[in-house]
């Protein structure tokens, strides 16, 4: 079963689902899972901060990008980013699920170094942090990127 199934999956997707299908079945399974980052970009919108971009290409990949206000956002998923509040290692293949934990961690500071050296200022929330209390989060950067305009704008003078 499996091996049929590997021979069908090119790229890692069905080659022969028709392209209107295969979208629609992501559609599906995307609208019942709005993961935290959805959920925080609405949050934000709702708060009226629109002037911020996803995907952007930076070193890192920040989850929110503020190009005007010199602001990048990271939302750290707590298992992956090693929370160290909640995040956890599982307790089958330890050695290779701590090595890897601890990589990711090593991985995010050294580029978010890089991005201060850039001159961006670094935001980081924890995925509990972001279910825990939505609002404050939103608030808390509304903070940030006003300091930061004070802050970037003090350059040119
Ligand atoms: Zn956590």
């Amino acid at each position: 079963m499996e091996k049929i199934l590997r021979e069908k999956l090119v790229n890692g997707q069905f080659s022969n689902v028709p392209a209107l299908r295969s979208k629609m079945m992501r559609a599906i399974k995307g609208a019942n899972t709005k993961s935290t980052e959805q959920k925080f970009q609405k949050a934000l919108i709702d708060a009226g901060i629109t002037y911020f971009q996803v995907n952007a290409k930076l070193i890192g990949n920040p989850d929110i990008f503020f190009p005007f206000y010199h602001v990048v956002v990271f939302l750290d998923g707590c298992f992956w980013h090693g929370c160290p509040k909640c995040g956890h290692v599982p307790k089958s293949n330890t050695s290779y699920w701590r090595t890897k934990i601890e990589r990711n961690k090593e991985r995010d500071i050294q580029k978010r170094l890089i991005l201060h050296e850039q001159g961006y200022e670094i935001v980081e929330y924890w995925e509990h942090e972001l279910k825990e209390d939505l609002s404050r989060c939103v608030k808390l950067l509304a903070n940030i990127i006003e300091d930061n305009l004070i802050r970037i704008s003090s350059y040119a003078v």
